[in-house]
């Protein structure tokens, strides 16, 4: 059976996740509470309901409590976000991912139960801070306030030297956690293993110790 979805709020945000689900063939619900929008996009989505989910009947006349996955869009409004959110946890909703917009909104959002806070302004904001930084920095995934994982294209400098000879764990404090390597993926490498042209490491450090690497390699 096919995964059920349902999308709150359709800015910018909300929209693309709709699309994108739509394009990966998945059942989507989008509700907003303006009528405009929902009317934009009531072709594309499987069903589409204009309405204020700060409303619990709302979000029970929609049957809310059916879909495995309900992501939270609210942008701006962040009272709305959180009444929202602690709705749909209260119904009883299993997976809740909302779209944070600061700091503290992810907070509350933690505390009163969503599933899956994500914060993509600060995240993309990280992201091509460290793609400044280093041309080969692929993608980032913070894992606390001072420590990410990054996805590395190795360059000139690193191939065929072996993990070993580079010893970025002493000079850099930056450990290796993968290596991908076409589809190939060498979790946890042997210090033995030479790096070839486009290998992609999967590095694990402190954000100051990843950015000194990043310089110095990038
Ligand atoms: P973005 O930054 O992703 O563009 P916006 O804040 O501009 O986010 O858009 C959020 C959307 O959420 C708007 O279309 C707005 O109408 C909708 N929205 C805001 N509050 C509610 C609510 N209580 N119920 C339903 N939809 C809402």
């Amino acid at each position: 059976m096919k995964k059920e979805f349902a999308v709150i709020g359709l800015g910018r945000f909300g929209s693309s996740i709709v699309q994108e689900l739509r394009e990966l063939d998945a059942n989507v619900l989008a509700i907003d509470k303006n009528e405009e929008v929902v009317n934009e996009y009531k072709d594309i989505v499987t069903e589409a309901v204009i309405g204020n989910t700060t409303d619990e009947a709302v979000l029970r006349s929609v049957g809310i409590t059916n879909f495995d996955h309900v992501i939270v869009a609210i942008g701006e409004n962040i009272q709305s976000s959180i009444l929202t959110t602690l709705i749909l946890k209260d119904l009883g909703v299993e997976k809740v991912t909302v779209k944070a917009q600061n700091e503290y909104h992810g907070r509350v959002l933690e505390k009163i139960g969503a599933d899956h806070v994500i914060h993509p302004e600060r995240d993309i904001g990280r992201l091509l801070a460290h793609r400044i930084v280093s041309s080969h920095t692929l993608d980032i995934l913070e894992i606390s306030e001072e420590h990410s994982i990054v996805e590395f294209k190795t360059t000139k400098n690193l191939y065929n030297k072996s993990i070993l000879t580079l010893d970025f764990r002493e000079k850099y404090d930056v450990s290796i956690l993968a290596i991908k390597r076409g589809n190939q993926i060498i979790v946890n490498p042997d210090p033995v293993v030479k790096l070839l042209a486009d290998d992609v490491l999967i590095l694990i450090g402190k954000d100051t110790d990843l950015s000194r690497f990043e310089t110095r390699f990038g």
